[in-house]
């Protein structure tokens, strides 16, 4: 049976259920399974025809035993989060005429961003919890732009949620908007934030403090979907599978890994992967310039960084990566006494330098790149002229980052596309000089025919204010 740890290890070890419902463990670190399955080439194989759905099915179900979701269940949840995806593949893959590059469409489901992916099935498992449970929960989202339209939409008619989307006004598109404040589902809340200066990261200390709050917390029977979660690493470990068997050659070839990083929590599925067995060479950690991760991986040197730059790939705006201690726990020999340390140590100083020896093995098969505003127009330029096909600005992120790797790589490389283009017209337009048909799509244009309902605050208020508003709206005061 697994039980899922703190990766700073001073939490009592839980089921897989407790581990979903309470996000984030009681002494601020995040869950891990305290053991990896382990997947061999035969299996590997065995899987190679199977649908998305039916892997991720193979995949999940090494994590979250019978007991705890009977495989029935398990099944249909599945289905039914993947139901409302916009392609028969869920997630389709395209190549590039330049040499091996893959573009692995992560965007196809219905809020168009990778956040789908894992929210779907998350929020539907809090939902069967909770509701076998006959209980009720309010969750809080961070958005950068793309979570918060995820949550919401996945929350549309589940009656034992309340979700609260909080997302720095002005600092993600008007598209990203109005996919969360035209979602009129009467239990979806979205709180736009006036004034915040570092994105999404603005929100890590009110969400440190709601959840430090004890009555606060079991007053609202508070809980998290944002990438601290581990059911959102886990469900985008499938992806990684899923793109390898769909594009090898032969089971046991390797394949390298493109991946437009924020948080980290995608490619730290990814690393985890890995190390089940998948036969990964190189990950390329793609950011823009935004390069807190670039430096720890590099230099060893993980620092949090005093503001944000505001780039084209906005999602990925991010100062404070804190997946990043996941890939961490993963890459240097899972010991949650060394992880606590450094833990503390970033705490308290804003800073940690990593000894030689685990940088070494943390950065092993680990490539980064940081790209400018500039490449990334380019990129989008270029591919549409070359492949006639339009990027968004993060997969570009990934695709830039994979071509200015080129002489280090040397498999097929999967770039993930994180969004679809529709979300970001501006980008588009400063890279083309108009938007192609490509670059649109139906929903965002009927969304922009319906007025907006949301929460307003600022942010020197937002402390008073959320939680507050949090209880009297939920008649939990
Ligand atoms: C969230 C997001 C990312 C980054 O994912 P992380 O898990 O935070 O690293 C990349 N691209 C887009 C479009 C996103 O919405």
């Amino acid at each position: 049976m697994i039980r899922y740890i703190s990766i700073t290890g001073n939490a009592e070890p839980v089921n897989f259920k407790e581990a979903l419902l309470t996000g984030i463990a009681a002494d601020g670190g995040f869950y891990v399974p305290d053991q990896l399955p382990s997947i061999n080439l035969e299996q590997l194989s065995s899987w190679k025809s199977l649908g998305y759905t039916d892997l991720a099915f193979e995949i999940l179900s090494l994590f979250i035993e019978e007991s705890i979701i009977p495989h029935k269940d398990l099944q249909r949840l599945i289905e039914n989060s993947f139901a409302s995806f916009n392609h028969p593949e869920i997630i389709p893959h395209t190549y590039l005429k330049d040499r091996n590059i893959i573009v692995q469409e992560l965007f196809q489901g219905p809020t168009l961003s990778f956040k789908d992916v894992a929210m779907g099935l998350v929020v539907n498992l809090f939902d069967y919890f909770l509701r076998k449970d006959n209980k009720k929960m309010n969750i809080i989202v961070a958005t950068s732009g793309d979570t918060g339209p995820a949550a919401g939409y996945a929350s549309i008619g589940k009656s034992t949620l309340n979700t609260w989307l909080l997302y720095p006004r002005g600092m993600i598109t008007e598209e990203q908007e109005r996919q969360m404040t035209t979602n009129y589902a009467p239990n979806v809340h979205p709180i736009g934030v006036e004034g915040c200066r570092n994105g999404s990261n603005d929100f890590d200390v009110l969400i440190k403090q709601l959840f430090a709050d004890e009555e606060f917390k079991s007053k609202t029977n508070l809980s998290s979907v944002n990438s601290l979660n581990w059911g959102r690493i886990m469900m985008q470990t499938v992806h990684y599978y899923y793109g390898y068997l769909q594009n090898v050659d032969r089971i046991g070839d390797l394949v390298d890994f493109a991946v437009p990083c924020g948080l980290i929590g995608n490619m730290a599925a990814g690393v985890i992967a890995r190390e089940m067995g998948l036969p990964v060479d190189k990950f390329i950690v793609s950011t823009n310039e935004n390069t807190v991760l670039n430096q720890a991986i590099t230099e060893g040197i993980f620092s949090k960084q005093k503001e944000i730059h505001v780039n084209y790939s906005s999602a990925i705006d991010i100062s404070v990566p804190s997946n990043f201690w996941r890939f961490l726990y993963f890459t240097t020999g899972r010991n949650t006494k060394r992880i606590s340390n450094w833990f503390r140590e970033y705490e308290l100083n804003g800073i940690v330098e990593f000894p030689h020896e685990h940088v070494k093995s943390f950065s092993k098969g680990i490539l980064t790149n940081s790209v400018t505003n500039e490449q990334t127009l380019e990129t989008i330029r270029d591919v549409f002229e070359k492949d006639g096909y339009l990027l968004d600005p993060h997969a570009a992120v990934a695709v830039c980052s994979a071509k200015k790797k080129e002489h280090e790589l040397g498999n097929k490389v999967i770039c993930l596309a994180t969004a679809h283009p529709s979300k970001f017209p501006d980008v588009t337009l400063k890279a083309l000089g108009r938007i192609p048909r490509e670059g649109t799509h139906q929903s965002m244009t009927n969304s922009s025919k319906l007025c907006q309902r949301s929460f307003r605050c600022s942010f020197d208020d937002m402390a008073h204010v959320v939680p507050k508003t949090i209880l009297k709206l939920t008649g939990t005061e």
